[in-house]
């Protein structure tokens, strides 16, 4: 009974505090947020959103980016890191996409993880994001929020995701997710959260 009311209010003031979060990852086709995703892996949104403007400038079809040179690809995503293997990657999953997808994005789980690259969390994005499906973006900063919250008590990826799925309404579990992101970067800092001027702490179980 507790974490309901817990749940609400918190839902309640982060739609208050940020009415209109967002996913931070810029994009135009609905395949390029699956490689951008595959891109923001260890990097920041706003790195990648510049890397993906030349990519796409160089590259703007799908098919180009199934069929560019390995070389070029990764000389165009070397600014977000792991670039060898994240440049295989998104040229992997343009291919699939473009030979089993007919270039669109599936809308469902299986499907997604069967894309090179593809894992949980970007599969969430893409179903919540793209298709309107209730989905949970298990990141750094949903695990870290949800756990100081005292929504779920692990840090496995997966379990917080279902741990979500189970207490947070289905139509608020996206905006959930991109509303911790953006509490998580302006005051529930990971190192030293901000407490004293944090709107939610009348909810929150962090006891520090
Ligand atoms: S009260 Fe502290 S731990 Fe809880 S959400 Fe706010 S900043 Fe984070």
């Amino acid at each position: 009974m507790k974490i309901k009311g817990a749940v609400r209010n918190i839902i309640r003031e982060l739609g208050r505090l940020y009415p209109h979060a967002r996913c931070t990852l810029d994009y135009g086709e609905p395949w390029q947020l699956a490689l951008n995703a595959r891109l923001a892996a260890q990097c920041t949104d706003a790195r990648v959103n510049i890397v993906a403007k030349s990519l796409y400038a160089r590259y703007p079809t799908l098919e180009s980016i199934a069929a560019a040179e390995m070389g070029a690809l990764e000389a165009l995503v070397r600014p977000t890191g792991f670039y060898h293997r994240k440049a295989e990657d998104i040229k992997c999953c343009a291919a699939m996409l473009c030979e089993k997808h007919s270039g669109g994005i599936p809308d469902d789980m299986e499907s997604l993880l069967a894309l090179p690259g593809i894992g949980r969390k970007t599969a969430n994005l893409l179903l919540g994001e793209l298709h309107g499906k209730s989905a949970v973006v298990a990141d750094t900063h949903c695990i870290r929020l949800s756990r100081r919250f005292g929504f779920t008590t692990g840090d496995d990826p997966y379990k917080v995701e279902m741990t979500l799925r189970e207490i947070l309404p289905e139509r608020e579990q996206l905006p959930y997710c991109h509303r911790v992101v953006s509490h998580g970067r302006a005051v529930c800092l990971a190192r030293s959260p901000r407490c004293g001027v944090c709107a939610l702490r009348p909810w929150c179980g962090f006891t520090g």
